[in-house]
């Protein structure tokens, strides 16, 4: 199943010159969808995990579903001012645009081993930052997994020592 013609192109969004990677094809068909959470997850076999850790929103909906496959916990990444309990935060920047994300003070526990995901790997930005709150929070990143790199933004090359695995790259 070729899962990169279930990605639609939008040219201009959110911002002219940004060609966005829309996912919602591949979410609404379910075969799609069950393809691209059961490759991510094989992808990752041969590593053990303590919990997923996603990032809103788009990652919520591929990494939940791979935590739940994988037995594993969730832990949200969220954007500033949405958690209800004590935070750490770390700044980050996007392809179009910056802001600032954060996660419970204890949603991971040290020593754990966190498995980062998010649908679309750009700048690198938004991973570097869920890496900076994995570790502020004493866990390591053993390794992120997104749906779609897009290789030309350079996001692998900002994310240098950790293992990433994508499942489709344009
Ligand atoms: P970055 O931090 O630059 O790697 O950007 C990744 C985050 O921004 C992900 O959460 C994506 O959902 C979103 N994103 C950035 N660029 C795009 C794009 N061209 N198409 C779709 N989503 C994008």
């Amino acid at each position: 199943m070729d899962l990169s013609t279930y990605i639609r192109d939008v040219p201009d969004f959110p911002k002219k010159g940004i060609l966005f990677k829309d996912i919602t094809p591949l979410l609404k068909d379910r075969r799609a969808f069950a393809a691209a959470v059961d490759a991510l997850k094989d992808r990752l076999s041969g590593q053990t995990f303590d919990a997923v850790a996603a990032i809103e929103a788009r990652g919520y909906i591929l990494g939940a579903p791979l935590a739940y496959a994988m037995g594993l916990g969730f832990v949200p990444i969220r954007k500033i001012g949405k958690l209800p309990w004590r935070t750490f935060q770390a700044e980050y920047l996007l392809e179009y645009g910056a802001g600032a994300i954060e996660v419970h003070q204890d949603g991971l526990v040290p020593g754990q081993r966190v498995l980062a995901v998010d649908d679309v790997l750009a700048t690198g930005g938004t991973l570097q930052g869920t890496a900076k709150l994995v570790e502020q929070s004493g866990a390591t990143v053993a390794a992120m997994g997104v749906l779609l790199e897009l290789t030309a933004l350079g996001g692998r090359q900002r994310l240098t020592g950790y293992r990433l695995e994508a499942l489709l790259q344009v």
